[in-house]
Order: structure tokens, then sequence, then C-alpha cells
């Protein structure tokens, strides 16, 4: 091994492009296999798996550690608080913070991802393979095959190996063979779809700007998130099974959708002009939390971001704790110097119990999103319940 091989970094999603721009800026030298084409060619590509997220100030900080500050706020659009919608049609705000001056911020997943790529390859040591996917790991021997889509592979090897390949991590698959490997993975009876509300005629938003949207009715539950354009991203987080439940609504005709939605969600229904073909069109996706452990093999591979920790999205957090785990690994990786080993083993120690602390939390604001912001007298309750 020499310091000017490569690292293999894989997967070029949020967590790999920034995790690159740190890997990077250490002097080291960078190749990032990903299996989809280059997003910033093909607008269907930016699609992932959900069309904006909540960024937060984890999130920020990690991302101002690489100088890119001022470019993710300008493409960022802040929400102050909560607004609850009622069946009866009532908007209530509840502020994230007294003076405004705490909130969280809508920012485009497409957007963000083709950004941070961007940024990396300003340094002439970062390469980019995309249409490369991995298919296998030799965890011995430190070696990646990856597929092209002419359905050739090809075997690369570096220094070592970083997994930034999400929840469902081929590297990840590869340590589960391990002898004593911990793994869970543990669904929702929950499932989500988005929907898209338009900008209004001129441009605008048609509900507030500045608040992410939540409608709770118990085990059914819909947020939307604004964007850039004057549009909202609507997600719909609703059971799988049961009367009201996506296997049964995923197939309902139009009038039987249009009746569920203006009992339960009356607002929204003038909002989205293309409901019901949208809902039967739009894909209905799981939920899943993921752990496993160890992260690491010796200095051969490590797992980061989804690929070791993927969460429930009720806390807003998964890409947040992603882009933390860059920043940790980024000061760990400086401390330790050349020694990837120590590098990988300090690092999985420091991170491991704060991605449970937050999977454990991102599933209780499951149940408090749907069932209580919309009682006005349970943010009081919890106040007393804490003193
Ligand atoms: P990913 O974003 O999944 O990236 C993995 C990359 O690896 C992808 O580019 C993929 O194409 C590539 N890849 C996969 N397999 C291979 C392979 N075999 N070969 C090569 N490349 C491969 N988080 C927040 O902080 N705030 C939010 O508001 C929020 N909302 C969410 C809403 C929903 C509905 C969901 C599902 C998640 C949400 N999250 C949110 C979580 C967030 O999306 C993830 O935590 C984040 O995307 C993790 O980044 P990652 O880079 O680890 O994984």
């Amino acid at each position: 091994m020499t310091s000017n091989e490569p690292v293999i970094v894989l997967g070029a999603g949020l967590c790999g492009s920034l995790l690159t721009c740190y890997l990077a800026n250490q002097g080291l030298h960078v190749e990032v296999y990903e299996r989809r084409a280059d997003m910033r060619n093909d607008t269907n590509a930016a699609v992932g798996r959900s069309i904006n997220l909540a960024l937060s100030a984890r999130g920020i900080e990690a991302l101002s550690k690489v100088g890119f500050r001022e470019e993710v706020m300008s493409m960022a659009i802040p929400m102050k608080g909560r607004t609850m919608h009622s069946t009866d049609g009532k908007l209530t705000f509840q502020p994230y913070s007294k003076d405004g001056e705490s909130y969280i911020n809508s920012i485009s997943r497409g957007d963000l991802n083709c950004r941070l790529m961007t940024l990396s390859e300003k340094n002439p040591n970062v390469k980019y393979f995309f249409e490369h996917k991995v298919v296998n790991i030799d965890l011995k021997n430190e070696q990646v095959t990856v597929q092209l889509p002419s359905g050739e592979t090809k075997v690369v090897k570096g220094q070592t190996i970083i997994a930034t390949d999400g929840a469902y991590s081929v590297a990840r698959g590869t340590m589960m063979h391990m002898s004593r490997y911990n793994y869970s993975q543990e669904y929702l009876p929950t499932g989500y779809k988005e929907l898209h509300i338009p900008p209004g005629p001129n441009g605008e938003h048609l509900i507030d700007k500045n608040s992410l949207h939540i409608w709770p009715r118990g085990h059914l539950m819909m947020i939307a998130l604004p964007n850039q354009d004057g549009s909202f991203t609507v997600t719909c987080f609703f059971p799988f099974d049961g009367a009201d439940g996506f296997d049964v609504l995923d197939r309902a005709d139009d009038a039987t959708l249009t009746q569920f939605f203006e009992e339960k969600f009356p607002d929204v229904v003038p909002l989205i002009p293309s409901l019901t073909h949208d809902f039967r069109n739009n894909p209905t996706s799981s939920l899943v939390t993921i752990k496993c452990w160890p992260w690491s093999v010796n200095g051969n591979i490590c797992l980061l971001g989804d690929a070791s920790h993927a969460i429930v999205p009720f806390f807003g957090q998964g890409m947040n704790a992603a882009f933390e785990d860059c920043l940790v690994f980024d000061r760990i990786k400086r401390e330790e110097k050349g020694d990837w080993g120590q590098v990988f083993k300090k690092f999985q120690e420091e991170r491991k119990r704060n991605t449970d602390a937050i999977a454990q939390m991102a599933e209780e604001n499951h149940y408090e999103m749907r069932d209580k912001v919309g009682d006005h007298t349970f943010l009081w309750r919890k106040k007393v319940e804490r003193l």
C-alpha cells in the first residue's frame, strides 16, 4: 500500500460525495464508484428516494467545514416551525423556537448531491466512475468488483475501501458473512408515498413557505416541505394494512380515493390537481431501521452513512447523521494519520452510541408527529412531564 493509491469510496450519494470532499482536502486520491448515471446530466436520476429533506445544524456544520455553508444556505428554505392542518381547515403554527432564530431547512436532495459532487471534483485527485455497480467485495485482498452497463466486470483496488452505498449496502452484505457479525433490520408497518403540490399561477407557494406542514390523523399522517420553485413535496405516511392502508388505497378507483382525501385531508384536495393519478402511479416505499456491528474490518473497509445506520425519517436526521459521520471521520483521520485500522476503530466506537440514539428518537417521533402534535395540550403536557 502506498499513500498515492486511491481510497475507494463506494456510492456517490449524500454521504459519499461529502466524504470525498473531506478525503481530498486531506491530500488523498479518491476514486468513487456509483451505480447510477451522473445525475448532473440526467434530471430523472436526481429524484432519489425523497425529493427534499430537512437539513439541520449538525448537517450544516459538516457542510461548513468543507467551505459549503454559503452555497448550501442559498439553496435552502428556512422552516421556522410546524403548521398543523386540522380536518376542519384550522391551521396552528408551533414555532421551533421562541425568537424564531432556530429553524430547520428544506433542501433539494438531487441539487445538494450534484453540488457536493461538483465541489469534490474541483480537487484533481478525485475521480468519479458512474454506472459502475459494486457487485462483489473481497475483504481479505481489499478488492472490489464493479459491473458496467454492458455487463462487463472489472476489479479495482486501493489503499482502503469506504462504503457509503446506502441502506441496502452491498459492502455490509459482504461483512455479514463474517463470523459473529451483528445485524438487525426492522420495518415499520407504515410506508410512504410522495405527492406534489405545484406552485400557484405566479410561481408562488400556495401554503406557508416557511413551515413544515403536518396533517396528523392518528395512524395516517401527511407532511409537506417547500421547494424553491414554489412547489411542495408532500409525503403520505400511511400503514400498509387496513381499510385505509396503501394495500387497499393503491388499488382504489378515483371516486374512492377522492372521498378518502376529502374526508381525511380536505384542504389538500384543491392543492393537488392530479391527486388520484399521482397517488396510483407514484411508488409506495417502506421504512426501515438498520443496525449492524462492527462497521469496519481491520483497516480494510469501513461503512458510513445509511450503510451502517439507516433510520426512519421522522426526526429528519438520517442525512444529517451521515454528514456528521463525515465530520467525525475527518477529525479522527487527522488524529490517527496513516493508520486506517485505528481510524476505523475509533470512528465506529465514537459514532455507534449516537446513531443508536437517533434511531430510537426517530421511531419515537413517528408516534409524536402523527398522534400528538395536533393535540394542543400536548406540548404543554410534555413540558410538565419533563419537570
Ligand atoms: P444514499 O443517499 O442512499 O446513497 C447511497 C448511494 O450509493 C446512492 O447514490 C446509490 O446509488 C449508491 N449505491 C447503492 N448501491 C450501490 C452499488 N451496489 N454500487 C455502487 N453504488 C451504489 N434525512 C434527513 O437528514 N432529513 C430528512 O428530512 C430526511 N427525510 C427523509 C425522507 C424519506 C422518505 C427517507 C426514506 C429518508 C429521509 N432521510 C432524511 C434520510 C436520508 O435520505 C438518508 O439518511 C441519506 O440519504 C443517507 O445518505 P447515504 O449517502 O448514506 O445513502
